[in-house]
């Protein structure tokens, strides 16, 4: 089963900044509720991983690293089921 760690951003007070939220490409918000974004977060579906930091750049790697290592664990955990079924 696949696992996803979306990711998020957030304004200083905790809430939500939805993707409509546009912001210029120096990071200044352009939508007037906006008060701009202050972290990125992403949780990942596994419960056991979860990252807020304040460069989404970093968040999004770390995601990328978190969910390959879910992959990476996959033929691990087959390959033991077979050496049990096999003794
Ligand atoms: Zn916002
Ligand atoms: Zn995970």
């Amino acid at each position: 089963m696949p696992f996803r760690a979306p990711l998020t951003n957030h304004h200083a007070d905790g809430t939500d900044c939805p993707p409509h939220h546009k912001q210029t490409s120096s990071g200044k918000p352009l939508h007037l509720d906006c008060p701009g974004r202050a972290y990125a977060q992403a949780i990942c579906s596994c419960g056991g991983w979860e990252l807020k930091q304040s460069g989404k750049g970093y968040v999004n790697e770390s995601r990328n690293r978190h969910l390959a290592s879910h992959v990476a664990q996959g033929p691990k955990v087959r390959r033991d089921l077979h050496r049990l079924d096999g003794s």
